[in-house]
């Protein structure tokens, strides 16, 4: 999409909905806007149809608040819960077989690429814990060892959510789930160590209890992926109806975890440290990171 596509046809403004009317008047497109801005104007994402107080609906609406250029990006999904909001998103997405998420975000970065050539197109994968660290595995792992340029990020609610609570690999050892009464037998999958040694540029590990931060790094791991290699982004976001907490508990729950074992964590390669040290200083101009190599 460019802005171009966003304008409204003189010949249609009568009948277009009045939401897209302000998404073109007060949209986050061509403007740097982020997280701290949420509230000021009309966001990517509204009316989603997830259960209140879940925190996957939370961090979506803080990535995509956070895009760099939305009107040149374009995410790509998979089933779970929050693959159930994707349809109330006013950005160009893709919704992928289970797991198949990274093949198909690796397909379409590459077509991006060859079909505008010197534009940059942001490929963003937002999928779960169980579509990331169990049925797309191997196709997750294989996008970091070819050095897909594209960013993933997993929101992690250690849970199968959609289908009734069964236990995922990113369920901590011990846990019980509705599904799994007995508790999970084996550790969490150590998915952001294995990032790095499958050699993404920029791998970091945040919650929904620091939004602003939250915003930050997705940004982090959105320039570099543009410019050095495959980025993962890994976010703690409780189900406050799996975990059969009051909803208006849960932020406060992702807060106490990453007290405890869910703490934020960063790792950035040399490029990734150059790459960024070069970008942030111009990050409140899109067209000056647009127009990066
Ligand atoms: S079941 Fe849990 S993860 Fe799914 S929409 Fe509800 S709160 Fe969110």
């Amino acid at each position: 999409m460019s802005l171009d596509i966003t304008r409204i046809n003189p010949a249609f403004a009568d009948v277009m909905p009045q939401e897209y009317k302000d998404l073109v008047a007060d949209g986050p497109f061509g403007r740097q806007l982020g997280v701290r801005d949420l509230g000021t104007f009309q966001e990517l994402l509204e009316e989603h149809p997830l259960c209140a107080g879940c925190n996957l609906a939370l961090a979506f609406r803080a990535l995509v608040a956070s895009l760099p250029n939305p009107e040149d990006s374009v995410l790509v999904g998979s089933t779970g819960c929050n693959s159930i909001a994707f349809p109330q998103l006013a950005l160009h997405n893709v919704h992928s077989l289970f797991g198949n998420q990274n093949a198909v975000a690796s397909g379409l970065k590459r077509a991006l690429t060859l079909r505008f050539p010197g534009r940059v197109k942001d490929v963003v994968v937002v999928a779960g814990d169980g579509a990331t660290a169990d049925i797309g595995l191997d196709m997750t792992l294989h996008s970091w060892f070819r050095g897909e340029k594209i960013t993933t990020v997993m929101l992690d609610n250690e849970v199968y959510a959609n289908t009734g609570g069964q236990e995922s690999g990113m369920t901590a050892q011990g846990e019980v789930r509705n599904m799994a009464p007995t508790g999970k037998k084996f550790e969490k999958i150590r998915l952001p160590d294995l990032a790095v040694d499958a050699g993404c540029a920029y791998v970091a590990v945040a919650n929904t209890g620091n939004l602003a931060r939250l915003g930050k790094v997705f940004r982090r791991a959105v320039l570099v992926a543009r410019e050095v290699g495959p980025t993962y982004l890994q976010v703690y976001t409780p189900c406050p109806t799996n975990l059969k907490m009051n909803p208006a508990g849960s932020v406060g729950l992702a807060k106490e975890r990453g007290k405890k074992d869910y703490g934020f964590r960063e790792h950035l390669t040399p490029e990734a440290e150059q790459c960024l040290a070069a970008r942030e200083g111009t990050a409140g101009s899109g067209e000056e990171e647009k127009n990066a190599p």
